[in-house]
């Protein structure tokens, strides 16, 4: 991994957008930090397309795209998207009324319909239920009400749950077909084949007209831990937060540039200098 120092103007100033993942990059152990989150207002003013892409549930999605200044979520790890439309004439009495800026209707993007998707979870929650059962360390996640294609399991957030019970927990689901991804608060249990690498790139081809491989080129990914993994190996230019070290025995490609500060600050330093080279480098 490389300091933020050796960024060039060149790989700045090809990209189209960044794609970020939430827990412990943006946010520091759950809370949202002014520094961060003027990040993403810096980021966006140097023309940027910006999208969270997180293991969170959809349910988060549906509030922070409504009110974040960014362009897509891609939450669930990969499985669902949500996106703002165009805003359109307003309907009624008020017709005529020009459109509030921001004011287009947030749509989910899920290739399931509902039902299936009860069906499938239903399933996926027993089967979480009788891993807390077995594994007293770890208890379901506080977010799964919220949630439409997973089941999280805390192992990490509220719990302290030993790394050897989440091997055994994942060799387990694994032969009964369920696949498990880990990030740094939660297992994951999905019958969905999607990760983040994936639902970006479709997101990025079917919503933002790329080409599914330039797409790769053009949209920076900034993460810190496992689930963040198939990202980093995905696209090419690719940053960690200073946590993701404690990940690196997980990652099989870990990000070609590292800050030297943890989570939020990280992000925020990241971000100061995708902005600075932006700005200085001439135009092409
Ligand atoms: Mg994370």
């Amino acid at each position: 991994m490389k300091p933020l120092s050796l960024l060039t103007p060149d790989d700045a100033r090809a990209l189209a957008g960044v794609i970020f993942d939430l827990d412990d990059t943006v946010l520091d152990h759950g809370a949202l930090t002014e520094a961060a989150y003027g990040a993403l207002f810096r980021l966006r003013e140097t023309g940027l397309a910006l999208i969270a892409c997180t293991g969170r549930p959809a349910g988060w999605g549906e509030v922070i795209q409504r009110q974040w200044p960014i362009d897509a979520t891609i939450v669930e790890n990969g499985a669902v998207a949500l996106v703002r439309e165009q805003a359109g004439p307003i309907a009624g009495p008020g017709e005529g009324l020009a459109p509030v800026a921001g004011a287009g209707r947030v749509v989910k993007l899920d290739a399931l319909d509902r039902d299936t998707r009860r069906a499938r979870r239903a399933e996926l929650v027993a089967l979480a239920d009788d891993m807390v059962r077995r594994f007293p360390a770890a208890a379901l996640a506080d977010d799964n009400d919220q949630r439409v294609t997973d089941v999280t399991i805390d192992i990490g957030e509220h719990r302290r749950v030993p790394p050897e019970d989440v091997r055994t927990m994942r060799a387990v689901l694994r032969e009964r077909g369920v696949r498990t991804l880990v990030s740094s608060v939660h297992l994951h249990l999905t019958r969905d084949p999607a990760d983040k690498a994936t639902g970006a790139v479709r997101l990025l081809s079917t919503r933002f007209g790329e080409d599914p491989t330039r797409a790769r080129y053009r949209y920076a990914f900034v993460g810190d831990s496992g689930n963040d993994g198939v990202a980093f190996a995905a696209f090419t230019l690719t940053f960690g937060v200073a946590n993701v070290r404690a990940h690196l025995g997980k990652l099989s490609v870990p990000p070609r540039f590292v800050a030297s500060q943890p989570m939020g600050r990280g992000f925020a330093e990241i971000t100061r200098r995708i902005v600075e080279l932006r700005k200085n480098a001439p135009e092409p």
